[in-house]
């Protein structure tokens, strides 16, 4: 596999990052999921954009025009001969001392990965996951705004954590208020009474890429969709539930803490909003 690393292109064995580098030492720096389907990188200048203003909210300055890291990652794309698949792209505060102080770092590295992931079994995209609600919050904007895509995802760790221990495959993440954030790598959308829902941005979740997607089919479809609070409780009583991310795509859920959502299998605005995603994906995109 051939990784870009600060502007060259080099073997897997050969893409090595400082023990010095503050993305290592501290979490400090920003990344994107990006997926490609069939040579077309989906919403190519959204993660891009999400990207920059990630790194804004770090006060990273990245040196690079988002052209420049459009055709890089375009180019570690087609390096490797990658068609189908899922591109990680992150940018490091750099090479630093021992200290926090991030203005002693002068140069960011920037570092992209074209490849593959499987985040769920195949078999739950047809039959759903089941799903738990863990003790772990979502980290509160006061102290880091859940919006910005950094490298210090050890608040969704912990709770992906408490998942497996608990037997569950992902896990439903409440904001300091007790309502529902998101999931620890993707967001979460009920149907209820025919009305789909999700929890607003402002409530802890990332602004998800994939979730975006959704809101345009849903309007497409003419299907009402709604950002709203929600709690454990209107999750239990939905009558569907999926999940989305860039890497998750689009995953039904079924039970959550041991209660049966609707009849326990995906429903139906579920199985449309997956069939209208898997054509979207197809014909969206920038081609390589
Ligand atoms: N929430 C979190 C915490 C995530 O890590 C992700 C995956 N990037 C998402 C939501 C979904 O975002 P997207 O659809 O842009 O991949």
């Amino acid at each position: 596999m051939k990784i870009y690393l600060d502007g060259k292109f080099v073997d897997e064995s050969e893409a090595k990052i400082s023990v010095f580098d503050h993305g290592l030492l501290y979490g400090d720096g920003v990344f994107e999921g990006i997926r490609v389907y069939q040579g077309n990188v989906f919403r190519l200048e959204e993660h891009l954009e999400r990207l920059e203003y990630s790194a804004k909210a770090l006060l990273l300055k990245m040196p690079w025009s988002r052209k420049e890291i459009a055709d890089a990652t375009m180019e570690t794309c087609r390096q490797n001969e990658l068609m189908d698949g899922y591109i990680r792209l992150v940018v490091t505060r750099g090479v630093g001392d021992l200290g926090l102080s991030p203005w002693l770092c002068p140069v960011p590295s920037i570092f992209i990965i074209a490849g593959k992931i499987a985040l769920y079994p195949a078999e739950h995209y047809t039959t759903g996951l089941s799903i738990v609600t863990v003790p772990t919050r979502r980290i509160s904007s006061a102290a880091l705004p859940p919006a910005v895509k950094s490298l210090n995802y050890l608040n969704n760790i912990l709770a992906k954590m408490e998942a497996r221990q608990a037997g569950a495959l992902e896990a439903i993440m409440l904001n300091d208020q007790g309502y529902v954030a998101e999931c620890t790598g993707d967001n979460i959308f009920i149907v209820h009474k025919g009305e789909i829902i999700t929890p607003a941005a402002s409530q802890g979740a990332l602004k998800g890429i994939t979730r975006s997607t959704i809101m345009a089919i849903a309007e497409e479809l003419k299907i009402p969709l709604k950002e709203a609070d929600m709690t454990r409780y209107d999750v239990w009583n939905a009558d569907e539930c999926f999940l989305t991310g860039t890497a998750a795509e689009v995953i039904p859920v079924v039970k959550l803490d041991g209660r049966e959502i609707g009849n326990a299998k995906p429903g139906p605005v579920t199985q449309r909003i997956l069939e209208a995603f898997r054509r979207r994906v197809l014909v969206e995109g920038t081609r390589l």
